[in-house]
């Protein structure tokens, strides 16, 4: 198992519990967990916390994610309440502490090795990982965990790309302590792209825009004159920054947020067998808030998908879990697309026409 995130941690709790702990090497370096942007947890994402034991990592120090509004295909904010919804609210997570937790409970069941990993070369039916300091270990399978580097299946595999969506974020600090800002979730679409403000459950706000690459200003990371300038360009948002009291005082970080696949996420090298999960598997457009949960899912899918491989060489399972990728990637495509397509009011304007012309549907 390479990678140390989400899916590798939930992927080594599920392994322990189908007995395969002893005859797992987990190779995790030392990451300090540091605020990142994405911190919607959807209520899918609970059955699948229940099945890895893993429930009670959401119990506490999270907000349960009630209401989320939008302005989306109009300037006007539409409530979604989460009391209408069947499996009630997600949550907003306090998401440092969660991967630090979750990892916590991984290596209580699996020996974490804080080394990076080098190679991953396979013959004979065997891998050979090789990292900087210790000596090369050999295994059956690989279990690629990587992130969006998928930095060892991409080998093996195809990396396919419907966008090159960026984003820029930022965390404002909560300053006017005679206003209690309510605990919201934001998007809102505009020229360029759409905003997304959280509210945190420590009374910050994780505030991100998204946009392609071109279409955000030259220099954005770094400058925080231009970020408040691009901040007050988006109506809703920028009202509730002031009328909560948030002040910006950090200019942006950017990244990448755009959504990508790897064709196949499982496969045969030299008769050794290799899966991907997580985001090394697929990535998705974060309008979506499906990476969380994906990752977690497809950490408990490793077990069904490399028990009968293990015992019997039987390739079935692998093929199910391809055929169960590729089928979330369809589903989550098509919904998309759906989705940017409600919004007409940038109809012309080329981030929104990239997504109404250019995902390639099959
Ligand atoms: C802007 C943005 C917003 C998002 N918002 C949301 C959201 O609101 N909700 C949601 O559910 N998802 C969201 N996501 C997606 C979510 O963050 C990811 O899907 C999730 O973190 C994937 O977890 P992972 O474990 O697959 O990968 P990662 O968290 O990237 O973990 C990969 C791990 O592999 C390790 N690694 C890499 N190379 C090696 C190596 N050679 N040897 C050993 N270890 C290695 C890294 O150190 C890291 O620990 C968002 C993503 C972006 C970009």
């Amino acid at each position: 198992m390479i990678g140390g995130g989400i899916a590798g941690a939930a992927a080594c709790v599920a392994l322990s519990w189908a007995g395969l702990a002893d005859g797992t090497a987990w190779f995790a370096p030392d990451q300090p967990f540091e605020d990142r942007v994405g911190e919607s947890l959807p209520s899918t994402a609970g059955p699948i916390l229940d099945r890895l034991g893993l429930s009670d990592l959401v119990t506490t120090g999270h907000r349960p994610a009630n209401a989320t509004f939008t302005a989306w295909g109009r300037e006007a904010l539409v409530e979604r309440n989460a009391i209408v919804q069947l499996r009630g609210p997600g949550w907003v997570l306090d998401r440092p502490r969660f991967e630090k937790d979750l990892r916590a409970r991984a290596q209580t069941v699996v020996q974490r090795r804080r080394e990076t990993v080098l190679t991953a070369t396979a013959e004979d039916s065997v891998w050979t990982i090789t990292t900087e300091y210790a000596p090369p270990l050999r295994a059956r399978t690989l279990v690629d965990a990587t992130g969006r580097a998928a930095a060892f299946v991409r080998k093996f595999a195809t990396l396919r790309r419907d966008d090159r969506m960026a984003v820029a974020y930022a965390f404002p600090l909560h300053r006017d302590r005679t206003v209690d800002p309510t605990p919201a979730t934001l998007i809102e679409a505009v020229a360029d792209g759409w905003w997304y403000a959280a509210l945190l459950p420590d009374q910050r706000l994780s505030l991100a825009y998204f946009s392609d690459p071109d279409l955000i200003p030259r220099g954005l990371s770094g400058d925080l004159a231009m970020w408040r300038d691009l901040v007050s360009g988006s109506p809703n948002v920028s009202q509730w920054i002031e009328d909560a009291g948030f002040t910006l005082e950090d200019a942006p970080s950017v990244g990448s947020a755009g959504t990508t696949w790897i064709d196949p996420p499982v496969g045969m090298c030299h008769g050794a067998a290799w899966m991907a999960i997580g985001d090394a598997a697929a990535t998705f457009d974060p309008l979506s808030s499906h990476g969380m949960t994906t990752a977690l899912w497809s950490g408990a899918r490793v077990v069904d998908a490399l028990t009968p491989w293990l015992a019997n060489a039987e390739p079935d399972a692998l093929t199910d879990y391809a055929n169960a990728v590729s089928a979330g990637v369809l589903k989550f495509r098509t919904d998309r697309a759906q989705l940017y397509g409600r919004e007409r009011r940038f109809t012309g304007l080329p981030f929104w026409d990239r997504r109404s012309q250019n995902f390639n549907l099959p």
